[in-house]
């Protein structure tokens, strides 16, 4: 449940109300937005049947919670989160771009990727090193190896940087050479995993399951916030359907719904959700005109060579091209870019 605070509720009401949930064992999730403060409680709410908190000096209202995520909730958390990522935020009046190659294959192939993508406009340099497979025979990724690359050619760049982490030894290797991780959507559910990252400090992008609901996502989401890391950036990657003409199907609507119920940012993956780079540009068109956050697209400087997913990829040209093309689309949408 969440305490509405009045407007003019002083600061020793706001504390009375929360040292009352904290001795009934309950957690306090403090949110001081610009008109009111909502104190947000986080445990089993039957424990606080006789306190009468409606009565207390201050408070405007009860609202009950029933959604099971409540620290990804839009009523624990009124307005937008904005989480800062090296030296760029995603969540707030700037379209994100996310570019990068699949994964990163070589020093050239890192390097060519990521002073194409800075000049075309992105703001942050995506690449595989650790890579989740459907075949255990397709290529794997670098590992650390690959990390070293990407870290270079990120300070060359001045880009900041994401990479998919598998497993805790790649959790533990990454937060060292970037800015955020992210979390796959094979292992959206991998509850291991969304504790471990969940215990770092740098930003997480989670990306939605294959056939996930997006109430599920949203409590995966909650997984690694209530391990104490409230930089999550949701990534809708498009669903599994009975269409094939398409990789995924893309889910414009999870943009709306999320918005309704979640101030976490969300970034859109054409390339993963289409698989065919021809489809990106209206894709990526349609995710802004729904007020997504940011994109990410896989770039990669010969998409004809790449060790996965060329097919989706787009050539530096096109990408350059591509970003042209969106600039307006984002002035539309209140996001320059
Ligand atoms: C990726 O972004 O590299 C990736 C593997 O995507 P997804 O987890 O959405 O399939
Ligand atoms: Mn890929």
């Amino acid at each position: 449940m969440i305490i509405v605070m009045k407007p003019n509720a002083n600061k020793s009401s706001v504390k009375e109300i929360i040292d009352i949930v904290e001795n009934k064992g309950l957690q306090v999730h403090l949110s001081e937005g610009s008109e009111v403060i909502i104190i947000g409680v986080i445990g089993d709410k039957s424990k606080l049947v006789n306190s009468n908190l409606e009565l207390l000096e201050g408070v405007d209202k009860i609202v009950p919670v029933t959604e099971s995520y409540k620290l990804a909730n839009k009523k624990f958390n009124a307005e937008p989160s904005i989480i800062q990522v090296g030296n760029v935020q995603i969540g707030g009046n700037k379209l994100i771009m996310i570019a990068g190659p699949c994964a990163i294959e070589s020093e050239e192939q890192i390097y060519e990727s990521a002073r194409a993508v800075k000049q075309a406009g992105a703001q942050i340099l995506r690449g595989g090193a650790y890579k989740p497979r459907t075949s255990p025979y397709s290529f794997q990724g670098l590992g650390e190896e690959g990390l070293k690359m990407m870290a270079a050619a990120k300070k060359e760049t001045g880009l900041a940087a994401v990479c998919e982490v598998t497993s805790l030894e790649a959790v533990e290797t990454a937060v060292k050479y970037v800015d955020m991780l992210q979390v796959g959507a094979r292992n959206m559910q991998n509850f291991y995993l969304l504790k471990e990252v969940g215990k770092t400090n740098i930003p997480v992008m989670l990306k939605r399951g294959l056939s996930a609901t997006i109430d599920e996502w949203l409590n995966a989401a909650e997984y690694i916030m209530s391990e104490g890391n409230s930089n999550v950036i949701l990534c809708e990657r498009g669903v599994r359907t009975f269409e094939t003409s398409t990789r995924n199907t893309l889910d414009i609507s999870a943009i709306p719904v999320i918005r309704e119920k979640s101030h976490l940012p969300i970034i859109i993956d054409p390339s993963h959700a289409s698989g065919r780079r021809s489809y990106i540009e209206p894709l990526s068109k349609a995710s802004i005109a729904a007020g997504a956050d940011g994109l990410m697209i896989e770039v990669h400087p010969n998409p004809a060579n790449a060790l996965s997913d060329g097919p989706q990829s787009l050539t530096p040209k096109a990408f350059t091209a591509l970003c042209e093309n969106l600039r307006p689309y984002g002035k539309l949408a209140g996001k320059d870019f």
